[in-house]
């Protein structure tokens, strides 16, 4: 066995990547098309026959080619690539790439056989599909700087399989809630609350599949975990072909590593589930809870993700697309200049309304005042709204919760408990 391989054409010399459109084996050049097994049937025919290995993409070498000394760190691997004689050598996580030379497609299949992914999404989403949802993306905010738009053209998109690990698990816990019920009664001037108070104890177990967490200390975590959801029905048993033409990094943080962010995640989402299947009560508040997750199946999984890189003002912006449900996500900068503008524009038209209203509200007093106090309100309204149509800039952030992944059907309560324990009674005179 070689050790990286390629998918060499057999008709024109050229190599066969992974094609998008038709999720099979395409060479670029004379646009034959193969499955991976009809590729592989047809290398070990011509193997067994004429003793060629046509598979062979490139070999590591043993010696330095400088040197000659023998390689004694034997991560950082050089190659000669089958294609060109040209000496590579990849980033340590990198199990897939094209000859920097000659652009051939190597997939390193001796670092593949330490860590052999178990599943993997392919490409769905091509070129033109990051491109048109990178352009949506930034032409389409309010307050974008119309000059970071216009770099759109000049940036640099490239596709990576990202590594990630994926957990199932099945979550069993117990947790205590304090809730109440509000009854409100009036008497003459007075407005009487009672509470009653409830101590109410559910014992749930539910199931969560698959909850993704990138295992790559190069990406970063939050631009991950907005890309999801991922649907990993769509995975499929893990094949080199999937990569051929395709960048791809192997794992190179722990499970055991990232588990403090899968927990975080399932512990949220165990007792949000639970709360909001409670029952009716005006206020619940989780007083304290204990959760065990058990019969876990993790799985390495790699996943199809587009990256866009854009310099704008000596800063970088890192957008990521989903490649397969094409989900895009990156912060965007904002023009402060249009926003206080435009805010302060609009206060004008807030102006009217504050007007209106203050003469209803501040009647007998002076108008300077009634006009200054509705001018303060017109700019305070203006603000806010103004914040709030600029809040879509910012879509990047940490996972909190696995709703996506838990089996709603698999949630049921082994226990419940709902105890009246005493009420509470406030007064208030009403003016
Ligand atoms: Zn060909
Ligand atoms: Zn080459």
């Amino acid at each position: 066995m070689s050790d990286a391989e390629r998918y060499k054409c057999p008709f024109c010399g050229g190599t066969f990547e992974f094609d998008i459109k038709t999720q099979k084996l395409k060479c670029p050049f004379c646009d034959s098309v193969l499955s991976q097994e009809e590729y592989d049937t047809m290398a070990e025919n011509k193997k067994s026959k004429n003793n060629v290995d046509i598979k062979d993409g490139a070999t590591e070498l043993d010696k330095d080619p400088e040197t000659g000394e023998d390689i004694e760190n034997k991560d950082q691997a050089t190659y000669v690539c089958k294609s060109c004689g040209g000496a590579i050598t990849p980033a340590l996580t990198s199990i897939s790439e094209k000859c920097p030379f000659c652009g051939s497609p190597i997939i390193l299949t001796n670092k593949i056989k330490d860590a052999q992914p178990d599943v993997i999404i392919p490409f769905k989403l091509d070129l033109k599909a990051v491109q048109e949802a990178y352009t949506k993306h930034i032409t389409t905010k309010s307050f974008v700087p119309k000059s970071f738009a216009t770099t759109a053209t000049k940036n640099e998109i490239h596709s990576v399989y990202v590594p990630f690990w994926l957990l199932s698990c099945k979550a069993d816990g117990e947790v205590n809630f304090a809730a109440k019920n509000i009854r409100t009664e009036r008497i003459a001037d007075r407005k009487i609350v009672y509470s009653d108070h409830y101590s109410v104890f559910r014992h749930s177990k539910m199931d969560f599949n698959d909850i993704p967490a990138d295992a790559s200390s190069e990406m970063d975590d939050s631009l991950m975990d907005s890309i999801e959801p991922f649907n990993t029905l769509e995975a499929l048993d893990f094949k080199t072909a999937y990569l051929s033409g395709y960048d791809a990094q192997k794992y190179d943080v722990n499970f055991d590593d990232l588990y403090p962010r899968f927990e975080k995640r399932l512990v949220q989402s165990f007792l949000t589930t639970v709360r909001n299947n409670i029952g009716n009560y005006d206020r619940i508040e989780i007083k304290n809870y204990n959760i065990e997750f058990n019969d876990r199946e993790i799985k390495y999984a790699l996943f199809p993700i587009w990256i866009v890189k854009n310099t704008w003002n000596g800063e970088d912006f890192i957008f990521a697309m989903n490649g397969q449900t094409g989900k895009m996500v990156g912060n965007l900068p904002t023009s402060w200049g249009k926003f206080f503008l435009s805010s302060f524009l609009s206060s004008f038209l807030f102006l009217i309304v504050t007007y209106i209203a203050m003469c209803y509200f501040l009647e007998g007093e002076e108008q300077s005042v009634i006009w200054g106090v509705s001018y303060f309100l017109a700019i305070v309204i203006s603000l806010v709204v103004h914040f709030c149509m600029i809040s879509d800039h910012s879509n990047v952030s940490s996972a909190v919760e696995a709703q996506s992944y838990l089996d709603f059907e698999s949630f049921h309560n082994l226990k419940e408990s709902d105890k009246y324990t005493h009420t509470t009674k406030t007064e208030e005179r009403i003016k």
